[in-house]
């Protein structure tokens, strides 16, 4: 019965060519769910509901209240509207 032993080793000198020659993928990032790290903290704009970072906002106190915007045509808008200035104008 030596045929079948050289035949099981003839085998497994098959798989370990056939490992050295075509490498298999063992070598896969398997990083799942980036990291979402952000440096800065995202306010909200009241305005027009767009979140904004904090760095790059617009920082205005209305009512005795802090409140960030995207520009400053929304902090004017939003000020308006809550200061109630009838000089501003409603346009819808
Ligand atoms: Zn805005």
């Amino acid at each position: 019965m030596r045929f079948l032993i050289f035949l099981g080793l003839l085998i497994l000198l098959y798989y370990l060519v056939k490992g050295w020659i075509f490498p298999s993928k063992s070598r896969q990032m398997d990083r799942s769910g980036g990291e979402w790290e952000l440096d800065s903290e995202m306010v909200k704009d009241p305005q027009c509901k767009t979140y904004i970072p904090k760095d790059s906002a617009i920082r205005a106190r209305i009512a005795g209240r802090n409140y960030y915007f995207c520009s400053k045509e929304c902090m004017r808008k939003f000020r308006a509207e809550m200061e109630g200035n009838p000089g501003e104008g409603k346009g819808g």
